[in-house]
């Protein structure tokens, strides 16, 4: 299998990884990589990183290293089916993961489990790119 991108990676900058944007980019770059998507966790999950992040993505290069980077959140679900970011933020953003974490969500059984996650996943933002199709499909 031939991977070209991984848009569900994590940072020191949101707290709950130990490497640099920068030690990821390259890392990408020397395993062949073209898209690097950067998720940091929602705001929800302690030790993570501040809302404020998301309104600042503007300063992370859009290339690093010959990888081009995407910006993301592994967004939480939340057990009333709602997504622990401002939408406000999410629509800063190029993706969004919705992630399931015991840390902010109480396990309420598979079917509404899953409601909630297809209520999140309804975000027009949540598990979609905007990424070329053509660079998806080389
Ligand atoms: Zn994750």
């Amino acid at each position: 299998m031939n991977l070209i991108l991984d848009i569900h990676t994590h940072t020191i900058a949101g707290g709950h990884a130990y490497g640099t944007i920068r030690e990821m980019a390259q890392a990408a770059s020397e395993r062949g990589l073209k898209l690097l998507g950067f998720a940091e966790h929602g705001p929800k999950i302690p030790g993570t990183i501040d809302p404020f992040y998301f309104r600042n993505l503007i300063v992370i290069p859009r290339n690093l290293y010959g990888v081009e980077i995407l910006h993301g959140c592994e967004i939480n679900v939340l057990n009333d089916g709602t997504l622990d970011l401002e939408q406000e933020l999410i629509d800063k953003l190029d993706f969004g993961i919705a992630g399931i974490h015991v840390q902010c969500y109480e396990n309420v059984g598979r079917e509404k489990n899953t409601d909630n996650l297809l209520s999140c996943m309804a975000n027009d933002k949540v598990f979609s790119c905007r990424i070329p199709t053509t660079t998806i499909h080389r």
